[in-house]
């Protein structure tokens, strides 16, 4: 079956240099002589921040499954809980939270590919005649796993006549 895999949790905020009164130093030039800060100028710029590992407590550091039962759910969480908080700055225009996802197969492993509904009418590409959009290519476990969901015959793997 399709698998997901999720990784790069990232929260992306779009900074309004425009906005009144925003200055240098809320871009974290903190400690700066007020003579030396200055009034943003500019388009609204995107900023990307990685959020902290899971298993990231500062000294102590350990991989995400070992502190976590839901790596995925907690990164999203985590990085939701700092969206809110960067859009509650007055010159964090808009944000969203960004994740890279991949789709795997559970018994290949290779990556997740499904037939469209030309290539499951196309003899050349189809595995019979019972194929349909949306199952997949990778191998005969997964399509029988696909057809076996839906009632749909199986292929006749064996070859020779059906
Ligand atoms: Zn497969």
């Amino acid at each position: 079956m399709k698998t997901t895999h999720r990784d790069n949790w990232r929260v992306v905020i779009s900074i309004n240099p425009q906005y009144t009164h925003v200055r240098i130093s809320a871009l974290g030039f903190t400690g700066l002589d007020s003579d030396l800060d200055g009034t943003l100028a500019g388009t609204p710029f995107e900023l990307t921040v990685v959020p902290r590992r899971l298993g990231d407590f500062g000294g102590v550091s350990m991989g995400d499954q070992l502190v976590s039962n839901d790596v995925d759910g907690d990164y999203r969480r985590r990085c939701e809980q700092m969206l809110a908080a960067y859009l509650r700055e007055p010159h964090v225009r808009s944000g969203r939270v960004e994740v890279d996802e991949e789709h795997r197969c559970s018994h290949c492993d290779m990556r997740w590919e499904e037939l469209t509904a030309a290539e499951a009418a196309d003899d050349s590409t189809n595995i019979d005649a019972h194929s349909s959009e949306g199952e997949p290519v990778c191998c005969d476990k997964a399509i029988d796993e696909f057809r076996a969901e839906r009632g749909i015959p199986m292929p006749n793997w064996a070859g020779g006549a059906a």
